[in-house]
């Protein structure tokens, strides 16, 4: 089968690769969309260390289901089906306790670092446990169905923060899973969504998208800007889906006493952190990591169309495109954002 290997750091080939055996559980799926992840540009450098070559990346995918291994239970060849980023072992320590997402057999497709190496999806076959996978509504694309995984970065969070009926919510950051999450917000009980970025452009997508106001934290004070809108309290809730000291310290800054600021982002590896504001305003620190069972409502979420993806597919190309795609994707072309590329054609 044909595969997009990242051979060293910034260098892809596409590559004839056998196969994915497919082991007694599994679904052999033939990819006909792969989403480019920011943590795949991100990683392509050797900067996060978990994208070491080679490695087929790729975690964000759709397709029809080309064969099953003899224990795989709800599928059968010609299913249009999506599945989760990770692959999760359902009889660990914390899978049973409903936190997948943190099992430590934990292995993120398309993927390699220090513990292991899973190739991903952009490939046109991947085999993947029958445990992960779902099936597709009937009127969702593959396209649209590679972007569920963004979609349920911005659930998972959502589920972990407390949301009382008329909060105001803070959302920084209004890239890809910015505005995300200011459409799985519109859908819960908080009245307002204030959105906060550097990019007037990306603001007034956030606007379209359902932000109530918009705030561009390098031209004013962006904290100032939200306690006026808020009777100088602070917002209710904060997302921060940056991950860089500034911006953190923007959250932390711009919510209430007690409130929650929850932490997407993590460009930063580490940071210097307001420890005597957050403990005597009594700021909880919810950190959120991918997803835990949260895709058959983002599923659902896309399909009745209250959150849409389309608009955020810039452009759709060939395994033979996807380099030149991973170049300027890298490069943070404007106006860029999802790129899909489809491995069958
Ligand atoms: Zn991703």
């Amino acid at each position: 089968m044909k595969a997009l290997v990242m051979t060293g750091y910034k260098e892809f080939e596409v590559q004839d690769l056998p196969t994915p055996a497919v082991a007694a559980h599994d679904v052999l799926i033939r990819v006909q969309a792969c989403g480019i992840c920011g943590s795949d540009v991100h990683g392509m450098d050797g900067s996060t260390g978990r994208r070491r070559p080679p490695v087929v990346m790729g975690h964000e995918a759709s397709g029809i289901v080309e064969h099953v291994g003899p224990d795989a239970v709800g599928y059968h060849s010609g299913d249009r089906v999506t599945f989760d980023s990770t692959i999760y072992n359902p009889s660990s320590f914390f899978s049973r306790r409903g936190m997948i997402n943190l099992c430590d057999d934990r292995r993120v497709l398309g993927v390699s670092c220090e513990d292991y190496r899973q190739n991903g999806a952009f490939a046109e076959l991947v085999s993947v446990p029958d445990h992960i996978v779902y099936r597709l509504p009937e009127s969702m694309t593959y396209d649209q169905a590679a972007l569920v995984e963004p979609v349920s970065i911005a659930v998972h969070a959502r589920t972990l923060t407390p949301i009382e009926p008329g909060d105001t919510a803070l959302v920084i950051g209004t890239g890809l899973i910015g505005l995300m999450m200011i459409q799985v917000l519109k859908q819960t009980a908080v009245e307002r969504i204030i959105a906060v970025d550097i990019d007037d452009g990306k603001l007034a997508v956030a606007r379209e998208m359902g932000a109530t106001d918009a705030f561009n934290s390098k031209t004013t004070d962006a904290t100032a800007e939200i306690k006026n809108v808020t009777s100088g309290r602070g917002a209710d809730i904060a997302f921060e889906a940056v991950g860089i000291e500034p911006t953190v310290r923007l959250a932390i800054a711009s919510v209430r006493k007690g409130a929650t600021v929850t932490l997407i982002g993590n460009l930063a590896k580490e940071l210097a952190l307001p420890l005597q504001q957050v403990v005597t305003r009594q700021i909880r620190l919810q950190g959120t990591c991918a997803s835990a069972g949260e895709y058959p409502e983002c599923l659902d979420l896309i399909s009745s169309g209250k959150v849409t993806v389309d608009r955020f597919i810039s452009a759709t190309g060939s395994l033979d495109e996807g380099a030149s795609w991973f170049q300027r994707l890298y490069q943070q072309e404007p106006g860029l954002m999802k790129v899909v590329l489809k491995p069958n054609g």
